[in-house]
């Protein structure tokens, strides 16, 4: 099967020079390989996202030489897909739904002498306040906070398994179904007012688009287990994962997604090149 990557910003601000490297790479690493680049909107945050960011994309990514095969997937118009995915899970029965605040997960997790609430890479670690309450059955709730039960979703997977191109360790990761219960979690997948997640529509986007190869910042390194766990349960194809590092300023601070400082446009504005960008952050 031919290389298909995959750049995919959420339209809720400039792309700043991390962005530029993640697309950059992506593109590269399908060009190298005779394959594909695609380009995809991650915009079901809708109250953040503008469809002025989504022109400012399209431009920055024009300018900086990129192309892709149109129309591009934007997550909105794809709502359906992922209510599909979470009927699946929900007939699963690996769903049940949470209406726990985010200061009653502080205090259950605090109680009774754990101290601070473990983090995951999802944030809190929920305590499973929910779990018991409604055993899951009849149709899947609408408009409802589900989280996954991570302890039966990984029933009968002892190890999930991805394999890593670039950050840190190289080459096969594994972690079992034991890790994935007590460091992630039972994790939100569908918002009372988003009927989905990042988790759950990024894996069933990347599948539906067949993506072979997932280009993205180590700062995502630690979801990929969340996403390796959904495509075995969802029965998708496990991609390979490239994270690379995060972009740094001079001072070696890492750059913020949102330091507009850094936006593309004001580079643009100032008269640097694109080649001046790729030097920059060292695809030169
Ligand atoms: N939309 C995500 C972001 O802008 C990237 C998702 C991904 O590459 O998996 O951070
Ligand atoms: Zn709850």
């Amino acid at each position: 099967m031919g290389v298909i990557t995959r750049f995919a910003p959420s339209p809720t601000g400039p792309l700043h020079l991390g962005h530029a490297f993640a697309a950059m790479s992506a593109f590269d690493l399908a060009q190298a390989a005779g394959g594909t680049f695609l380009l995809r909107i991650e915009d079901i945050d809708q109250s953040r996202a503008r469809p002025s960011w989504e022109t400012q994309i399209f431009d920055d990514l024009h300018w900086l030489g990129l192309d892709w095969p149109k129309p591009v997937l934007r997550q909105s118009d794809n709502l359906k897909s992922y209510a599909q995915a979470l009927d699946k899970l929900w007939d699963l029965g690996l769903l049940y739904p949470c209406t726990c605040t985010r200061r009653d997960i502080r205090e259950a997790s605090r109680a009774p002498q754990e101290g601070q609430p473990a983090i995951g890479p999802d944030g809190m670690i929920y305590p499973g306040t929910c779990r018991a309450k409604s055993p899951p059955c009849g149709p899947r709730p609408q408009d409802a906070t589900l989280r996954i039960d991570v302890s039966r979703a990984t029933q009968g997977i002892d190890f999930i398994h991805f394999t890593e191109m670039v950050h840190g360790v190289r080459g096969p990761h594994t972690r079992s179904g034991a890790q994935l219960v007590k460091e992630v979690g039972d994790i939100v997948l569908a918002r009372r007012d988003m009927a989905t997640s990042y988790h759950l529509s990024v894996v069933v986007d990347d599948a539906a688009q067949g993506i072979t190869d997932v280009t993205r910042g180590a700062d995502l390194f630690e979801a990929t287990q969340i996403h390796v766990l959904l495509q075995r349960v969802l029965d998708l194809p496990t991609p390979r994962y490239h994270h690379h590092p995060l972009i740094r300023d001079a001072s070696g601070k890492r750059l913020a997604k949102r330091d507009d400082a850094r936006a593309l446009e004001l580079y643009r504005a100032q008269g640097l090149s694109p080649r001046d960008i790729r030097t920059m952050v060292g695809l030169g």
